[in-house]
């Protein structure tokens, strides 16, 4: 698997994530649960199908998206998205923002 599979961005130490539920479903697959989030969110705010496969995003093996179930937070987002359609992108580009910048330490 080529390096630049792996998910890099600070929002793997979000302890937003922390919470989230667990996924011991598909042993070897650890797609980043940040990534599947933030895919789900503009999914949802753009109205577009729901995914059932999240093999484009990148892998993660730290922090704390480690392990979480990538589908359960794609569904996550999603449902945010639709929900919070109506505030403009400056709003959106600050929440996502703020996700991002979301660090233990
Ligand atoms: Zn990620």
């Amino acid at each position: 698997m080529p390096h630049n599979n792996f998910c890099s961005k600070n929002h793997r130490y979000s302890p937003f994530y922390e919470s989230m539920p667990l996924s011991q479903a598909q042993p070897g697959r650890h797609i980043c649960a940040a990534c599947a989030f933030e895919d789900g969110l503009l999914n949802g705010l753009n109205c577009l199908e729901k995914k059932t496969d999240l093999s484009h995003l990148p892998d993660s093996q730290a922090g704390t998206v480690r392990h979480i179930d990538a589908m359960s937070l794609y569904n996550l987002g999603y449902s945010i998205g639709l929900k919070i359609q109506n505030l403009d992108m400056k709003n959106l580009q600050k929440l996502l923002l703020f996700m991002s910048s979301m660090s233990s330490s």
